[in-house]
């Protein structure tokens, strides 16, 4: 298949579509509801972060769902599943606990491994700040997924948290999204991480970011491999260099709301504002 570059207007397209995006309805849908009513307690929302971030699999209204009935095993208080007092009530409510493939013995696991963490440190920015100046981008998200896996656990634990470094270069989509959620100082990002610029960034890179990135040129990868997530996140750097994971959200609740059909459609892509730069859209005029 011939090269899809990035059209010349694509900046100024993406912008538009930024400017006009109703960020209020994606948020509301968005696994970051979770999070950001715990943004004054650091702790509390890196606990909270983690876990929406872990269950950030399927549809948003199953997504939120998880969140809510995780968060209900502590009485509605997602920090309390680090609070040592909690361990083994928590273990006994998260038991029966499913969402998809993820089991409530997984995320007990996760809960310890939390506690025992913030036991000894306060914040992991540490972990992934320590991993950042020492590879990189990569390499910090290496070390979160390390300090996360720990050894042991239940059956499927560790799958839980792939890393970029790992076999078959996952695109570490929910840490990668986690980190953004701490580093970015915009709306919807809390900014409670202040040792990574957010220029590093990387695009947590689910299907629909990737499809619409895809299309628009940002990457020549079909598959979602970190090396895609390196070169549209690249792409976006070229566009905005202090911010380049800024478009994430847009891009991906475009596709999660149904804005972007993933096909010719001329009822719903009139008004989109990257059409012009669209794959699908090359060589066709919008009169039917
Ligand atoms: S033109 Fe249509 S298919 Fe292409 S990105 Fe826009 S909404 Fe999606």
């Amino acid at each position: 298949m011939r090269t899809h570059r990035p059209t010349p207007a694509l900046p100024a397209h993406l912008e538009q579509l930024y400017a006009r995006f109703p960020f209020d309805r994606s948020v509301a849908d968005d696994p970051i509801s979770a999070v950001r009513p715990l943004a004054t307690d650091r702790r509390r929302a890196e606990v909270a972060g983690i876990f929406a971030a872990t269950l950030a699999i399927g549809n948003t209204t199953a997504i939120r769902g998880a969140i809510g009935r995780l968060a209900a095993t502590v009485d509605g208080d997602i920090g309390r599943l680090v609070d040592p007092e909690w361990r083994r009530r928590r273990s006994r409510a998260l038991a029966p606990f499913r969402h998809r493939w993820i089991r409530g013995d997984q995320l007990n696991r996760l809960a310890d491994r939390l506690t025992d963490y913030y036991a000894r440190s306060a914040t992991l920015e540490d972990e992934f700040v320590a991993g950042l100046e020492a590879g990189g981008f990569a390499v910090g998200v290496d070390r979160l997924a390390r300090t996360l896996r720990g050894t042991g656990g239940p059956p499927g634990y560790a799958a839980l948290f792939p890393s970029p470094l790992g076999p078959g270069s996952s695109a570490a989509k929910r840490l990668t999204l986690f980190v953004r959620w701490m580093v970015r100082d915009r709306y919807p990002d809390l900014g409670l991480w202040r040792r990574v610029p957010t220029g590093e960034l990387r695009v947590p890179l689910d299907q629909h970011v990737h499809w619409i990135a895809y299309h628009l040129g940002l990457t020549g990868r079909r598959s979602r491999s970190w090396a895609a997530v390196e070169e549209v996140s690249e792409a976006l750097r070229r566009i905005d260099p202090i911010d380049p994971t800024r478009f994430d959200f847009v891009l991906c609740h475009t596709g999660i709301s149904g804005d972007c059909p993933k096909e010719r459609d001329l009822a719903v892509c009139g008004p989109c504002s990257v059409r012009p730069d669209c794959r699908l859209w090359r060589g066709h005029r919008m009169a039917a």
